[in-house]
């Protein structure tokens, strides 16, 4: 529109940059107003073992369900969200809304594994993370082995020294570690090993087109070899067909993650789908 527009580019780049600026400080005043009137909503994915096919953990997203535009994705807000700084009160909203859910499906009898969530580095930065969740356990009771924390190579890799310490506070109080998206950004495995990592999350780009392109093949097939001889449990992201299941289960992949199995889904319809009574529970039945 732009170009047809010839000699009015200019006014149409200045009025689209206001528009834009403009669009953004509405947007972030609505996040403001969203956590205040409760707008968010946790969907949950099922998390499975290549193996066995049973459930290994579902990982809680975050939604936001705005009155007048309908379900807003992640990816359009948490970057707003992580420069605004309003990333940390979401952020605890999210921890805490994941652990009542945690709670309540344990008083239910379910059995799901863990739930993992989504931590910025703008949480890890601030120092009173271990804390803030050692509150949020306590006040909702989930035990911190239900709970698991992803972060991206880039965070821990943003303030090295600082995220090491940090990262074994966390682990120390029980919470597994995993890292996401891995591949994507820089890290080394020197530096990587030293980390209380317990899983890692090979990233969804690698995954899409195998088993065709080689070369992803052949990065998936040594990103779960360097990983298996770290001791990590390897997750694949974004695992849509059954060859890519086929193909992940024979180079040795431990648990996958993707639209093959489900969406992510509201508490209500993971529970009908994918939970089932704790073992101990049908055993004592
Ligand atoms: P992520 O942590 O890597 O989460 C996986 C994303 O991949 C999710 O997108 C999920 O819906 C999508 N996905 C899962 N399986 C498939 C598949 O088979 N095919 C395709 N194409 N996509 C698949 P979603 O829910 O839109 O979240 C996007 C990103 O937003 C997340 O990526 C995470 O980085 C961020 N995010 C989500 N919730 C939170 C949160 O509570 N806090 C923070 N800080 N970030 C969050
Ligand atoms: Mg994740
Ligand atoms: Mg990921
Ligand atoms: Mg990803």
């Amino acid at each position: 529109e732009a170009k047809k527009a010839g000699g009015g580019c200019y006014h149409f780049y200045a009025s689209a940059m206001t528009e834009q600026s403009q669009l953004r400080i509405r947007l972030e005043a609505d996040l403001r107003r969203a956590l205040e009137r409760n707008e968010f909503e946790l969907h949950y994915q099922p998390l499975l073992r290549l193996q066995d096919g049973t459930l290994a953990a579902v990982e809680a997203l975050v939604r936001w369900q705005h009155p007048d535009r309908g379900l807003i994705m992640p990816d359009s807000f948490i970057p707003l969200a992580e420069e605004s700084g309003l990333i940390r009160p979401l952020g605890e909203w999210v921890l805490r809304e994941a652990a009542r859910q945690g709670r309540a499906w344990l008083d239910g009898g379910f059995d799901f594994g863990a739930i993992a969530v989504n931590v910025s580095s703008r949480q890890l930065e601030r120092g009173d993370l271990t804390a803030t969740l050692s509150m949020i356990l306590s006040e909702t009771g989930l035990p911190a082995q239900y709970l698991e924390l992803e972060l991206t190579e880039t965070t821990v890799m943003d303030q090295p020294e600082q995220a090491r310490d940090r990262l074994y506070e966390l682990r120390a109080m029980g919470v597994e570690l995993s890292i996401d998206d891995f591949g994507t950004g820089y890290s080394s495995m020197a530096y990587l090993k030293q980390l209380p990592f317990g899983k890692l999350k090979i990233d969804r780009s690698f995954i899409r087109d195998i088993p065709d392109d080689s070369n992803d093949v052949q990065i998936t097939s040594a990103i779960i070899a360097l990983g298996h001889s770290l001791g990590l449990n390897i997750v694949a992201e974004g695992v849509e067909t059954e060859q890519q299941r086929a193909l992940l289960l024979e180079l040795g992949c431990d648990i996958a993650q993707g639209y093959l199995y489900d969406r992510p889904l509201p508490a209500q319809a993971l529970l009908q789908r994918w939970l089932k009574a704790r073992p101990e529970q049908v055993a004592g039945s």
